[in-house]
């Protein structure tokens, strides 16, 4: 009698309770496949890491005693897909049944429930063990197309699991701390900015067999993985968080610079890929980090223990009920009827704009842009420019490490795009030249001036950011919380105006050369 059992690529969790018992009845599959390499277009980083950790995590199983099946490209690649894998691999093996663990993306799990139907023995579904919220429970707190406040949800999270909590109140009788968080650096910030750990895992074989099936691929190659590939190096990352990152966190949480080596990286974790591969468990980081404030003395405050906690006790497992509430809708929504195209330096950095050209030659670089870089360079431009929210899920959804639907499609669509109309945020994060000018460096040494609206040398993100109002005036008319710029625009001389509308339009026919 045997088992058979799929472990998909983001689901390399050692402690999960399959692995508690050694059992020669029983196959665990993992399997580089093509329709996983393929189904958008990665980061070449992105592919070779997901495949480094996949054969490592089989390592891992084997010297436990467990029975792996590892499966390169070579070997999958007479598959048509994953179902097709599967239903020779039950003959092969001789297996009384087939289970897998729910996946995150709802396009994987459609496809193995679609298939469990058709399959000639049992199939099981089992649950990842990861998040901190039971799926079961994900319908208590989200609802289709309706707005879930972040900020409730989260404290309901932080009762729940007595995190950060006197009792019933929060610790330091505050559930926010971002007015202390929030800075920009100061030149004399800089030389502090840790150099960050990265890994030198090797990646060539990986490398050699994507490019032999032809996978196409974004961003630079290289022939080793920088990011944590099994849970040993996930802790170490964790730990150097703890140690150099942690205490200012939550200071520099939205800050940006070109004015240091470790510009890309800054105080951000860098974990999302150990979390999202569940190499690491959130409770155990959240534990972690929670247990180097305590023993700090002092060293790590409130305020940036709790902006930490915030993002992966809140904002991650929040993000996650949102996407299965809305999942299939929601890669549908796109209520400011955005259509433009993507421009091409989107793909190659190559644009004056300083800040864009920051964020994506990093991206493109190390397959990593911190959150605000996402979200307010990228992020705010491709809100500003109306391009289409599909196009814009594809690139997020192929250029980053951490990459995977469940949470890339709610920050994208709802968060930089206000695509949901206001499911998640309750007014667009659309911002000028002056947001960028205040919290980066990067308006200094602009090709544009970040002081002017229009002209050859304005900053593009003004003319367009008073368009987009324009552009959207019915739909804002009516929320409350943009009355200010609305207000501010109706109060514009019309002759600023049609100046404005003017140049908006000119940038917004030539994007490509921005
Ligand atoms: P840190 O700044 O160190 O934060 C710690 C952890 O908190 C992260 O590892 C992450 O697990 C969690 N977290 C923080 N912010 C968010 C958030 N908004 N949503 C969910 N989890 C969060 N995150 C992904 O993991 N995958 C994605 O594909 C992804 N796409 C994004 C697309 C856009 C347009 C935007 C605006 C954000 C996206 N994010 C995504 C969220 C966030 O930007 C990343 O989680 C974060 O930058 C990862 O870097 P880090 O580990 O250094 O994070």
């Amino acid at each position: 009698a045997k088992h058979l059992r799929l472990i998909l690529g983001d689901q390399l969790n050692v402690m999960h309770s399959w692995f508690e018992q050694v059992d020669s009845d029983v196959v665990y599959v993992i399997a580089e496949l093509y329709q996983e390499a393929n189904y958008t277009k990665h980061h070449s980083q992105k592919i070779t890491a997901f495949f480094a950790a996949m054969d490592n995590f089989a390592q891992t199983l084997e010297s436990k005693g467990h029975q792996v099946c590892y499966l390169t490209l070579d070997e999958t690649a007479k598959y048509q897909d994953l179902p097709a894998l599967i239903a020779t691999l039950v003959t092969t093996y001789a297996s009384e049944d087939f289970s897998y663990v729910r996946p995150d993306e709802y396009r994987l799990r459609a496809q193995l429930s679609e298939m469990s139907a058709q399959l000639a023995v049992p199939v099981y579904e089992v649950d990842s063990e990861h998040f901190l919220l039971p799926f079961d429970e994900l319908a208590d707190h989200f609802k289709a197309a309706t707005h879930v406040r972040m900020e409730n949800f989260y404290r309901f999270m932080r009762k729940r699991f007595a995190i950060l909590m006197n009792g019933a109140k929060p610790e330091g009788d505050a559930w926010n701390f971002d007015a202390n968080n929030r800075q920009s650096f100061k030149k004399t910030d800089l030389k502090f900015i840790p150099k960050p750990l990265v890994f030198d895992n090797p990646a060539s074989d990986y490398l050699q067999r994507i490019k032999h099936h032809k996978i196409d691929t974004i961003g630079r190659e290289s022939e080793h993985v920088a990011y944590p590939i099994n849970r040993q190096q996930s802790l170490e990352l964790l730990t150097f968080f703890c140690e150099h990152q942690l205490e200012n966190f939550g200071n520099f949480q939205d800050a940006m610079t070109v004015a240091s080596p470790y510009a890309w990286s800054l105080y951000h974790s860098r974990l999302s890929f150990s979390l999202n591969c569940k190499m690491l468990n959130p409770l155990e980081v959240i534990e972690t980090a929670l247990a180097a404030y305590q023993a700090s003395a002092g060293k790590i405050t409130l305020a940036q223990i709790e902006g930490f906690v915030r993002q992966i006790l809140g904002w991650r497992e929040y993000v996650r009920g949102m996407y299965w509430a809305n999942m299939p809708n929601y890669a549908e929504q796109n209520f400011l009827e955005a259509k433009r195209d993507l421009p091409a330096f989107f793909w190659n950095a190559n644009t004056k704009m300083q800040c864009l050209r920051s964020a994506i030659s990093q991206s493109l670089k190390h397959a990593y842009a911190h959150h605000i870089q996402r979200l307010m360079i990228t992020g705010n431009f491709a809100l500003l420019a109306g391009i289409a929210p599909s196009q814009v899920d594809d690139w997020y959804l192929g250029i980053y490490i951490d990459a995977i639907e469940w949470v890339e499609l709610p920050n994208t669509r709802s968060m930089a795009l206000f695509a949901d109309g206001g499911w998640i945020a309750t007014k667009p994060y659309a911002a000028s030249g002056n947001y960028v000018n205040k919290m980066s460096d990067y308006c200094k040494g602009c090709h544009y001036n970040v002081k002017e609206k229009v002209g050859a040398n304005a900053c593009p993100l003004n003319s367009l950011y008073w368009n987009f109002i324009d552009q959207n005036y019915d739909k804002f008319a009516g929320n409350h919380r943009m009355s200010f710029p609305i207000r501010n625009w109706d109060k514009m001389a019309p002759a600023k105006k049609i100046e404005i509308r003017e140049h908006a339009t000119q940038l917004l026919n030539n994007l490509d050369n921005l």
